[in-house]
């Protein structure tokens, strides 16, 4: 998900996963660090420990994407920065069945990572059901602290943020996947009606988080609202 790609900078770290180029640049240190500390009591342990498992998280999401653009031909890379990832590529297929594809599989990529530790905690006898939450598996706690609060980011991260991914909402890989059903239907409305849906749609987030007391989460849909509707001004006036 999210927006353009930021210039490249020194201190940039490059590596490659299964032959693809991942960047992470350096504000996506910076924001992990900041929303690692905000809410808790700033403990440096599980600051590192949410730091490291976001990260895999995102990369874990990101290959999902990049697997499937790879599929169809593309060439692609990944760019970690600020608020998440973005998976690039070159030559990718445009078609909207592609798109879709492309954009469903970083969601189930977390999916697909939280149901592999679900079958771990099967093995080792602790899983103890689902429920419908933030954290949607209830194991038998681990005495182990560091294990027991990455393992509850790890599901948060992969099945909260995943599904919260999957909303209708312009740049989420839901808003992705709205815009080319929306198209498909209709060519010529079709964006106007998504960039319609996406501002409301993020309203109703933003409202319910308000309601909950989610204030990080109703700035972020706030935000996100503001973006879409920016957008559909744009398209409105070109049109005319
Ligand atoms: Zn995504």
């Amino acid at each position: 998900m999210f927006l353009g790609e930021p210039p490249p900078t020194q201190a940039d770290l490059h590596f490659r996963l299964f032959g693809i180029p991942v960047r992470v640049h350096p504000f996506f240190w910076v924001v992990a660090l900041l929303l690692g500390m905000g809410g808790r009591k700033a403990d440096p342990l599980i600051t590192l420990i949410w730091v490291v498992v976001v990260f895999v998280s995102i990369v874990v999401h990101e290959l999902g994407h990049a697997f499937v653009q790879r599929y169809y031909g593309g060439r692609p890379w990944i760019t970690l920065y600020s608020f998440g990832g973005l998976a690039s590529c070159d030559d990718c297929d445009r078609s909207p069945r592609a798109q879709i594809l492309i954009s469903l599989a970083g969601p189930f990529a977390g999916f697909f990572f939280a149901g592999f530790v679900v079958s771990l905690l099967v093995a080792l006898q602790r899983f103890e059901g689902f429920e419908l939450d933030w954290i949607p598996v209830v194991w038998t706690p681990f005495e182990s602290p560091p294990l027991e609060i990455g393992l509850r980011i790890l599901m948060f991260v992969n099945i909260a943020w995943g599904a919260l991914n999957l909303l209708p909402i312009y740049p989420l890989d839901g808003g992705r996947i709205a815009r080319e059903l929306f198209t498909l239907g209709n060519p010529r409305a079709g964006i106007i009606q998504s960039l319609q849906l996406s501002v409301g749609a993020a309203i109703l987030v933003a409202v319910y988080a308000l309601t909950r007391q989610l204030f990080f989460m109703c700035i972020m849909f706030g935000f996100l609202a503001y973006g879409s509707f920016q957008t559909l001004r744009e398209y409105r006036n070109r049109w005319r």
